[in-house]
């Protein structure tokens, strides 16, 4: 047991001689590495294959479609055998040099993430913070832009969907703010946390460079990170002096060699797992992807609605239109969110994301990317009231019940 689970701050009496319930599948309701769909773990089972010419040259060329489709973009990924701070340096040693300066705006800490990684690697790295629990504001950003007149501003940084706090970025508006500023800069975009969960348009919405990684939306275990460049990151990586050899798009790029595509050895097992769950996404079709994932988060909201109470649970986006469909923050108020995790854990099976950053010890978090549905969802929300109800937490009403009005009022076509 670790301190974090032994000092509540408030009187609570955890149940040591009850039954325990957490006999069967344990259900992962962490935003990330998200649950594998069988299908996905089935496709791994297989022997190692030929890595120079065969079936898995053809399998990656299928992957970098299909990805691109979840992308929308024209542009093909580099692949990396990495998590998705690997996704982040190749983006960054790609494209920049060494003295460059990058502008990071933060919603909760996964950008200033990036950006402390883009500091050390010897960029000039200013980061801006938005207003607490609050996306960024894309005037803030024009403002900056414009205030850079001699444009030594070369990449702008941020995430589409912030894991901490649960808030979404609006990035067709930050794009309109960088035109508006009449500023060339690089816009580069991490959306580990929503691609195939949320939409997201690379072309459309004007990214230079995407960054994801497997293990969210894309429901494949960690260890493959993406980076799509536009044509504009693919320009500029010509003059970049941060490129490392292993990382270099250069050498990537070079179609003789299946084996370079990967500066060595591909991830066989990975791309078998990949290329399966694209085909999941394909099959279902990106836009019913994505209206699941929409009416899942609407449910999860609608049931921490439902937990209100003075001192009790909110939301920590307040802003529907900052509410990210992936993962939802829980603030706890003066309920010790450690004892709902551990309740949720130890005695029904159910593991929860912990809080993040100044969040950390009042808040939880209900990853919801990729392979849920319905039942489980529904599954981790009643888990969640029980555990309430056993610390006798105040709430106003079930968070199962409302959200599964939600849920009734999508499937009716309401
Ligand atoms: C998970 C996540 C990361 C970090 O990915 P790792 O695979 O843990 O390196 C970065 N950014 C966002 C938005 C994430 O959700």
């Amino acid at each position: 047991m670790t301190s974090e689970l032994t000092v509540p701050h408030h009187e609570v009496n955890l149940p040591d001689h009850g039954v325990n319930l957490a006999g069967g599948p344990e259900i992962l309701a962490i935003p990330g590495p998200s649950i594998m769909p069988d299908r996905v773990l089935a496709a791994m089972a297989r022997q190692m294959t030929d890595i120079y010419v065969g079936d898995l040259v053809d399998i990656s060329d299928e992957i970098g479609v299909g990805l691109s489709a979840v992308a929308r973009t024209t542009a093909e990924p580099f692949i990396g055998i990495c998590n998705g701070h690997g996704a982040w340096e190749m983006a960054l040693a790609n494209t920049l040099s060494r003295g460059d300066k990058v502008l990071v705006f933060d919603c909760g800490g996964f950008a200033t993430g990036w950006g402390e990684m883009a500091r050390f690697n010897g960029l000039d790295v200013e980061i801006i913070a938005a207003a607490p629990a609050r996306a960024v504001d894309p005037a803030v950003v024009e403002a900056h832009l414009r205030a850079d007149s001699s444009h030594q501003v070369k990449a702008v940084l941020m995430v589409h969907v912030d894991t901490g706090t649960s808030i979404r970025n609006d990035i067709a508006a930050m794009r309109t703010a960088i035109d508006a500023a009449g500023h060339p800069a690089l816009f580069m975009v991490d959306c580990i946390a929503s691609l195939g969960c949320e939409r997201y348009e690379m072309d459309e919405w004007g990214v230079d460079v995407t960054v994801a990684a497997s293990q969210k939306g894309l429901m494949t275990p960690p260890g493959l990170g993406f980076v799509w460049p536009s044509e504009r990151a693919l320009e500029a990586h010509l003059t970049a002096n941060l490129r490392t050899s292993y990382w270099d798009w250069t050498s990537r790029q070079n179609r003789s060699a299946h084996y370079l595509r990967y500066c060595g050895t591909p991830p066989v097992s990975h791309l078998f797992a990949l290329r399966e769950a694209l085909l999941m996404i394909a099959d279902e079709g990106l836009e019913n992807v994505w209206a699941r994932h929409r009416v899942i988060a609407s449910a999860v909201r609608a049931a921490v609605g439902a937990w209100v109470a003075p001192d009790g649970l909110e939301l920590h986006a307040k802003f529907s239109r900052e509410q990210a469909n992936s993962v939802t923050s829980v603030l706890t108020g003066a309920v010790h969110a450690a004892d709902i995790r551990r309740l949720c854990q130890e005695q029904m099976g159910v593991t929860l994301g912990i809080g993040l950053r100044d969040a950390a010890g009042r808040s939880f978090r209900i990853g919801h990317m990729g392979h849920v549905n319905a039942p489980g969802i529904l599954g981790v929300l009643s888990a969640i009231d029980t555990a309430l109800d056993v610390i006798d937490a105040p709430r106003s009403g079930s968070g199962a019940a409302a959200a599964a009005a939600v849920m009734a009022a999508a499937i009716a076509g309401e």
